[in-house]
């Protein structure tokens, strides 16, 4: 098969032919369709993820087509159209026998633990367990997108967060995750807030339902305008300053969700602990979301309600992939990239 390969970190990937990889006897080999390019896929280019074994194929956000399905698996046939979620469950483990996938101790990660998507085809183990099928009103690049970011945004606000409508929900960081969860508080009735430093990435807020769109003073705008706090507020970059003015601008028994990424020197951040008692506050962490979780998710999509593809920049070719990725550090993203082989 052709694959983008990583031999190196921060080295161009290079387009190889490789071994079609073996099925797993509880797993399945899927033709990649689409596969999208994440921050993530950046960050193990640059050396940063330790599960990463060089040489290496990266992509985690994939939609394709069952090619192939190991002996032990009841429920899949060649042909079925399916995604995956970025962190795979291995079914054994406690979080995973409560049906939280998403946080297995064993995980299994295509395109970080093994290798992934960019490629024309990918093994994935687990298969009953993992696999989520794509309903026919999503084509494959919208389908490739869910699997990360836009996913990561609907369990924040649906699992963790548990937005209702009429509600204030404040998003700080408007980037691809952001706008995502710009786009699903504003189909679930929430009224949304966005907080962003860049006017271009508010104006797409806005265009995506965002009710107001804040640059300066975040915590005293969101107050003023929600008359005391937002219910719901995200954190969607990951840096100490919105991780604590998330907090802060929650009105009482208000509802924090962690999205951002809280890398290197920000691991720990100093959080108003005194006011998360006074106000009980919650504060939850999201690591993607479990697969039992799909279901309501794609019915708002097939539905017509959420539109993921619309926060798809541009669709690049296998080619092409390297390149995308090494810009990744150079620019910020105007978007969701995907892949379609
Ligand atoms: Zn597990
Ligand atoms: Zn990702």
């Amino acid at each position: 098969m052709r694959a983008a390969v990583m031999t190196a970190y921060e080295q161009p990937l290079t387009i190889e032919t490789v071994p079609d990889p073996a099925c797993p006897p509880d797993g399945v080999v899927v033709a990649v369709r689409a596969t999208g390019v994440c921050r993530s896929d950046w960050h193990g280019w640059m050396g940063h993820d330790p599960s990463i074994a060089l040489p290496h194929v990266p992509g985690h956000e994939l939609c394709g087509v069952v090619a192939e399905v190991g002996s032990a698996v009841r429920g899949w046939e060649p042909g079925a159209r399916v995604t995956v979620p970025f962190c795979c469950g291995c079914g054994i483990c406690e979080p995973c026998r409560l049906g939280e996938t998403q946080i297995c101790e064993r995980d299994f990660q295509p395109g970080f633990t093994a290798w992934g998507s960019f490629a024309e085809y990918v093994a994935l183990p687990r298969a009953d367990l993992n696999l989520v099928a794509v309903p026919d009103e999503l084509g494959d690049v919208e389908a490739a997108s869910l699997g990360c970011r836009f996913m990561t945004a609907w369990a924040a606000l649906h699992v963790h967060g548990q937005v209702r409508a009429g509600e204030w929900v404040a998003v700080h960081g408007c980037g691809g995750v952001g706008l995502a969860a710009v786009m699903i508080a504003t189909a679930a009735g929430a009224r949304v807030i966005a907080v962003d430093i860049d006017p271009a990435k508010l104006e797409r807020a806005r265009a995506l339902g965002a009710e107001h769109a804040v640059a300066e003073e975040p915590v005293a705008a969101i107050r003023e305008l929600t008359g005391g706090g937002a219910h719901v507020s995200i954190d969607a970059l990951g840096l100490p300053v919105t991780c604590t003015n998330s907090i802060r601008s929650l009105r009482r028994r208000g509802r924090h969700v962690q999205v951002g990424l809280l890398l290197g020197d920000a691991r720990s951040v100093a959080l108003p602990m005194a006011r998360v008692i006074a106000h009980e506050l919650r504060v939850f962490g999201v690591h993607g979301m479990a697969v039992r979780h799909y279901d309501g998710m794609l019915r708002a999509i097939a539905s017509g309600a959420l539109r993921p593809g619309e926060l798809v920049a541009k669709t690049i070719s296998l080619d092409e992939v390297g390149d995308e990725l090494a810009s990744m550090g150079r620019f910020a993203q105007e978007g969701v990239s995907v892949v379609a082989l």
